[in-house]
């Protein structure tokens, strides 16, 4: 005799309210974006006080004079400046520079970067994220899983591990790029005799490029750690339970989003599939896409038709817009 189990109905998967944010990430990336805008105010700052220090000298003044250096005439500023400085003073400028921006990017260091504690969030968002996608779509995931075994799990945890060193090495790159160009500007206003003032305008303009860059990285470190979360989540349900899992591409569908990441709104993929799509392309920047694991039919069709045709509907309805 044969027990019939008590729900053997596939429920249908949770899509996120707000659509333009498919991985519900906006308030925390936000909360990380305004940690980096204290961060780079604390480089100005210290940065200015370190310059206005040390980046001393005499003002040349009098008209534009001329120098000339074999064939070539160059036009020296009425306004250029002249340092006191020695090769080995700027050696030394250069690397207080490199100290400052270190306290802030690195902050922590690689056993305990201040980044880390905003992705490994991520990363268990998406787990608790497809921890509930999974209970609600499939009986046996639901009775054979708590969150908490999921949370402490060898897998999760690794999975954790490789996060940190990576973004370890993100932040050490953003850390090494702002030390080069600074030396660089700072080399240059030397060389050129560019006085103090404008030397300091380049350099708060340059700070504000990297943090612009620093804020993408983070963006990408974030929603990569969630999505990668629901990745594993979907593999892991279907190597131990067997399940029939896929991913489930949910785009933001915004007027800028890539039309090669919108053409994969509503369709079903494998793990594999959207590593592959993330690797190449720069795909994985300024991307606001999700995948969400769902549970597939026999032909690889997700269960719920409605929700199927609502999805191709507003992928349509992008193309057409
Ligand atoms: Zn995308």
């Amino acid at each position: 005799m044969t027990t019939i189990p008590a729900r053997t109905r596939i429920g249908t998967p949770i899509i996120p309210r707000n659509k333009a944010d498919p991985t519900q990430s906006a308030r925390q990336v936000g909360r990380m974006y305004r940690d980096i805008d204290d961060r780079y105010y604390r480089i100005k700052l210290a940065l200015k006080q370190l310059l206005d220090a040390r980046l001393t000298g005499t003002e040349r003044i009098g008209n534009a004079s001329h120098a000339v250096y074999g064939d070539v005439i160059y036009q020296v500023n009425a306004g250029s400046y002249i340092y006191d400085m020695t090769a080995a003073q700027l050696a030394d400028l250069l690397q207080r520079v490199q100290l400052i921006l270190d306290d802030a990017l690195l902050d922590g260091g690689s056993q305990n970067l201040w980044a880390l504690e905003y992705v490994a969030a991520e990363y268990e968002r998406g787990t608790q994220q497809a921890f509930t996608n999974l209970s609600v779509q499939s009986a046996v995931y639901e009775q054979q899983t708590t969150l908490a075994q999921l949370l402490s799990s060898p897998a999760y945890q690794n999975q954790v591990a490789a996060a940190y060193v990576s973004t370890y090495s993100d932040w050490k790159g953003i850390s090494d790029a702002a030390r080069a160009d600074l030396a660089n500007v700072i080399s240059n206003s030397i060389g050129r005799g560019v006085n103090p003032r404008e030397t300091a305008r380049i350099i708060s303009q340059r700070l504000d490029i990297s943090m612009a860059r620093a804020k993408n990285v983070a963006q990408t470190e974030q929603v990569g750690a969630l999505r990668k979360a629901q990745w594993q989540e979907a593999d892991w349900a279907r190597e131990r339970l067997g399940l029939n899992t896929a991913l489930l591409w949910l785009s933001a569908l915004k007027p800028t989003t890539r039309s090669w990441h919108a053409a994969r709104h509503g369709r079903a993929y494998t793990t594999e599939e959207v590593e592959a799509f993330y690797a190449t392309n720069g795909n994985r920047y300024d991307c606001y896409c999700s995948q969400i694991p769902v549970l597939l039919s026999d032909n690889r069709n997700i269960f719920n038709e409605g929700l199927a045709n609502k999805l191709k509907k507003e992928r349509n309805q992008w193309v057409d817009r």
